[in-house]
């Protein structure tokens, strides 16, 4: 049985346990290789069998698979509860590092986001269960903008958004901020100078084809020293070198899925239903 008291995770099985607070908390004849990585089993309260896992002699962090009741979770509520590898009791060293030494403009930023993050419901006087969303991301983002003093946006879009990222252009600028937008494909870079093939083209009857040039847009918005990014659609990992080289702050109002309607977790909700083989390991051996 792995229960939860207060701060103390007791273990069926272990040889030992001890206050989460203090740090260890599994007995280690639990914890058996996988890999290069060990895990521990244990029941969860629910009854269900769960997986702890470590690298090293590092307890690995799984708020993901985290089993204590939103209402009852250490992180959000005074008194809560956490789970034998939570952050917010075994990490206090980082806890206190992530608040320490912090640039003034930093703490403005976290707590502009903070109030923004309130902002968007109403009823908030009423309490948790009446609180009701309101606003749209664009509408957080032109506030959070504004919040900041920001005058001049970077927004990096992608080309397969091309009307999307003209309307965004439009509603930045119909709130009074200084645009510069890049598309992806700014720069005309062919995909052949990566080693691209014609048959790995998008359009396979196209002998060249341009390719999306995140850094490009990145440095684009750098030179003339924006305030502050919009992301908008990029794919995967184009988005990530977008991020490797942006030198001001970033927000991603949307994200491409070519499938969804460019809503990722449209899978997820229906994770149950018609994207149930998503339960099962994809077929990724020809990568
Ligand atoms: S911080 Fe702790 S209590 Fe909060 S979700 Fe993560 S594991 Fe659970």
């Amino acid at each position: 049985m792995h229960e939860f008291h207060g701060n103390t995770v007791f273990m069926e099985g272990a040889t030992r346990w001890r206050d989460t607070e203090k740090g260890v908390y599994f007995a280690e004849s639990t914890w058996i290789p996988v890999g290069r990585m060990w895990q521990v089993q244990a029941h969860s309260r629910s009854g269900g069998l769960r997986m702890a896992q470590k690298k090293g002699n590092a307890v690995l962090t799984q708020c993901g698979r985290c089993e204590v009741p939103k209402a009852e979770k250490f992180c959000r509520v005074e008194k809560g509860k956490g789970p034998a590898n939570c952050p917010s009791l075994h990490k206090r060293e980082l806890v206190k590092a992530s608040r320490e030494n912090t640039p003034p403009e930093e703490v403005v930023f976290a707590r502009q986001a903070a109030i923004q993050e309130s902002v968007g419901y109403r009823n908030r006087d009423k309490g948790y269960g009446h609180v009701t969303p309101e606003k749209p991301r664009i509408v957080e983002v032109v506030e959070f903008a504004k919040r900041m003093g920001y005058k001049h946006l970077g927004l990096i879009f992608c080309g397969g958004a091309q009307r999307e990222g003209e309307i965004v252009h439009e509603i930045l600028e119909t709130n009074g901020f200084t645009v510069t937008s890049v598309m992806c494909k700014a720069g005309k870079v062919p995909k052949s100078s990566y080693g691209v093939t014609q048959e790995q083209h998008v359009d396979q009857t196209k002998p060249v084809e341009t390719v999306c040039n995140p850094k490009f847009q990145a440095l684009v918005v750098n030179e003339v020293g924006v305030d502050f990014n919009i992301l908008v659609n990029l794919c995967v990992g184009h988005d990530s070198i977008a991020l490797m080289h942006l030198e001001a702050p970033t927000t991603v109002l949307s994200v491409k899925d070519r499938v969804t309607g460019h809503s990722p977790l449209v899978p997820i909700y229906q994770y149950d239903s018609y994207y149930r083989y998503l339960k099962h390991p994809l077929p990724l051996d020809d990568l």
